[in-house]
């Protein structure tokens, strides 16, 4: 196995249990690993950090998986690894949901590794060459662990960009799922697209948060931007909305969201679905007047990284801005951010800032977070992508 030695004082970080060892890091090689290889790195004096994935074309140059040296990284290892991860699931999956995450990457010590679980369909994501490598192992375990119908590749194409990898998209194992494959969450049905949908197919990490919104919305006049398949919209009219508006745009989502409301046997009348950019559509509502009870603000990733973030904070700045004057007085606003770059503190400022140029008082009354199927490493906050405020504007 390869060896590599980390610079003089750069070992902090793998010996705080971080997981990723980046290029500038690195001494010395000793050897010519390939990408996706296992290698053991040292600290400049010679003491082992840990095992990790090697990869030369990535800025994370090693990313950690082990730090026992003990340990043999075998299939036998991944399936010990795994079954840890499936095992810590369990007391989500019930009558009312069978989807979530299985494992979710460094958080599960599978650093690349996603598999999300939809009915008795597995999407994986693979995004390390170091998961690359074991693939086959991978859906070996994940086969007789789960015993799924089918596993499908659903990886990301930038994060395998970064990797070096080429595109994957496709069956890996068993039978394709359907064009629209039926899935349960809170107790409620959503048809979802594997192959074509966004993500690896649905938005699992809002489970916990769309029914505490919920709870907030019987009776109520509710907004639900960015909807995608209706997550939001469906559990806030299962809990006696008296009507949503969905605004997305993308037409699959909405189509989607149609089909989902149908599922359910929700009442349609209650639902206006407009396919439109929020941030055009909010501007149209601020035109007419039109005023809602309660508001919610899911929108992509504005801050792919670090130095995206000045542009994303305007960004959020001016979208909880204008969701904020379309909001009765005492209306609830849920505000989410899924960019990893802009953390809990970061966001708090931004929604003060929307605030004051909204001219409107809020209060916090919760905090949103994402659920136990995506847990964070308390040494990797990298891993904290999504939070969420729900506000009461004044
Ligand atoms: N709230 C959803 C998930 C939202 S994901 C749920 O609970 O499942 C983000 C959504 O924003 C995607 O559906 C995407 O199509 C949509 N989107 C991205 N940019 C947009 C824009 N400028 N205007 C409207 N929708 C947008």
């Amino acid at each position: 196995m390869v060896e590599i030695i980390l610079k003089k004082g750069k070992e902090k970080a793998a010996l705080q249990r971080h997981p990723w060892v980046f290029s500038g890091a690195l001494e010395k090689v000793k050897g010519k690993p390939e990408d996706g290889d296992v290698v053991k790195v040292f600290a400049f004096d010679n003491e082992f950090l840990a095992y990790g994935y090697f990869n030369s074309n990535s800025r994370v140059a090693v990313r950690l998986l082990e730090w026992d040296e003990t340990q043999t990284i075998d299939k036998n290892w991944y399936q010990n690894r795994l079954q840890q991860a499936i095992a810590s699931r369990q007391f989500i999956l019930s009558e009312d949901t069978n989807t979530c995450r299985l494992v979710f990457s460094e958080a599960d010590f599978l650093p690349g590794l996603i598999v999300d679980k939809y009915a008795n369909f597995l999407s994986l994501q693979i995004l390390s060459s170091g998961i690359e490598k074991v693939k086959a192992d991978i859906v070996d375990i994940i086969k007789a662990e789960l015993n799924p119908i089918g596993i499908f590749d659903k990886s990301d194409a930038t994060a395998r960009g970064h990797e070096g990898l080429p595109i994957e998209n496709g069956l890996l194992w068993g039978e394709n799922p359907p064009e629209f494959l039926e899935v349960k969450e809170n107790g409620i049905a959503y048809n979802i697209n594997i192959a074509d949908g966004q993500k690896s197919g649905f938005y699992c990490d809002q489970r916990d948060n769309r029914k505490i919104l919920a709870s907030y919305t019987k009776g109520k006049k509710v907004l639900d931007c960015f909807s995608y398949s209706g997550g939001f919209s469906l559990n806030a009219l299962a809990n006696g909305a008296a009507n949503v508006t969905s605004v997305d745009s993308s037409a699959l989502a909405l189509e989607t969201l149609k089909q989902n409301i149908a599922l359910n046997k929700f009442d349609a009348e209650k639902v206006t679905s407009i396919q439109s950019d929020v941030n055009k559509q909010l501007r149209a509502f601020k035109e007419t007047g039109e005023l809602f009870d309660v508001i919610v603000l899911d929108p992509p990733k504005y801050a792919p990284s670090r130095s995206a973030l000045d542009r994303a904070a305007r960004a959020y700045k001016d979208l909880n801005r204008l969701g904020m004057l379309l909001l009765e007085k005492g209306g609830l606003l849920a505000t989410f951010s899924c960019s990893g770059a802009v953390d809990i503190e970061t966001f708090k400022q931004i929604i003060a800032w929307a605030a004051l140029d909204a001219g409107r008082e809020v209060q916090i009354i919760k905090q949103f977070c994402q659920p136990e199927d995506h847990p964070v490493r308390i040494s990797f906050s990298e891993g904290e992508y999504l939070k969420g405020l729900l506000l009461r504007v004044l």
